[in-house]
């Protein structure tokens, strides 16, 4: 069965309809991609669906299991993470403890020792082959480009079985370095759901591609049956 159900998801702000009826679903392991051009719902989907913005109607059903998330560690707890567009990471503390915000047991943070957090994050990081990012570092000192990769290892970290990445390499030199974490992340069993505007990149990851236009979703097939006008 999929492990993503999206039934008639709705959602205004004010007067403003964001998202109009949007039905989906993912399976295991499917890369998904999300086009749609500026103000068309996409990063409002997002949003709904790591628990930041609650959709106004419909039902969300995470492996058959109703899903209400409240935020994002309420979407954690159910395996879906996100890599925001507009990165969500603080800027005013180190990568390291940007790294452990949103896990499991944040709460206990300040009782592990600094250099326990470092040294995981270290790992953690080094397990996604970054290596040029020192986690003790401000993630406000960092360039655009290592913030993103920051952010994509936040969301991968615990192998989420939903990995929602949100225009993910806006901000990246190497985009080689994503496609790798994304294969990773297919490898342990993950459905991805990859939001961008980049024709190319949609092609070369996803299966399939799901097209929303002014809230609605007006497509919903197979990426090798596009054409170049959709
Ligand atoms: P996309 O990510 O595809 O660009 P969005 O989900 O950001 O689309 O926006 C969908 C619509 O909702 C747009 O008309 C946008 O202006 C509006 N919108 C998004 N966020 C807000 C908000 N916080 N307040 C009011 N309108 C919003
Ligand atoms: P920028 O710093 O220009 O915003 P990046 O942080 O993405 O962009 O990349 C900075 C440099 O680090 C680039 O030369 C890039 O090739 C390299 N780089 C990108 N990803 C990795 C990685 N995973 N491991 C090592 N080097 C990387």
């Amino acid at each position: 069965g999929s492990v993503l159900d999206l039934r008639a998801i709705g959602k205004r702000y004010g007067a403003t309809v964001a998202l109009q009826d949007v039905s989906l679903t993912l399976l295991p392991g499917e890369i998904c991609g999300l086009l749609g051009e500026n103000g068309a719902g996409k990063s409002t989907l997002v949003k709904a669906l790591s628990g930041v913005v609650t959709p106004d109607t419909g039902e969300m059903y995470v492996g058959g299991a109703p899903y209400r998330p409240r935020n994002v560690l309420d979407a954690r707890a159910f395996g879906v993470a996100t890599a925001f567009q507009e990165l969500s990471l603080v800027p005013t503390l180190s990568v390291a403890v940007n790294l452990f915000l949103p896990q499991p047991g944040i709460n206990r943070l300040h009782m592990i020792a600094r250099r326990r957090v470092e040294q995981e994050a270290k790992a953690i990081l080094g397990a996604h082959g970054i290596r040029d990012i020192p986690p003790a570092t401000l993630v406000g000192d960092l360039s655009l480009g290592m913030r993103q990769r920051v952010e994509i290892v936040r969301a991968l970290w615990r192998q989420p079985r939903i990995l929602l990445l949100d225009e993910p390499t806006a901000a990246l030199a190497d985009r080689d370095w994503l496609f790798a974490q994304v294969a990773a992340a297919v490898g342990w069993g993950a459905s991805v759901l990859y939001i961008s505007h980049k024709l190319d990149e949609v092609r070369r990851l996803c299966g399939r591609c799901v097209i929303l236009r002014n809230g609605r979703k007006v497509r919903d097939a197979a990426v090798a049956a596009m054409s170049d006008d959709d």
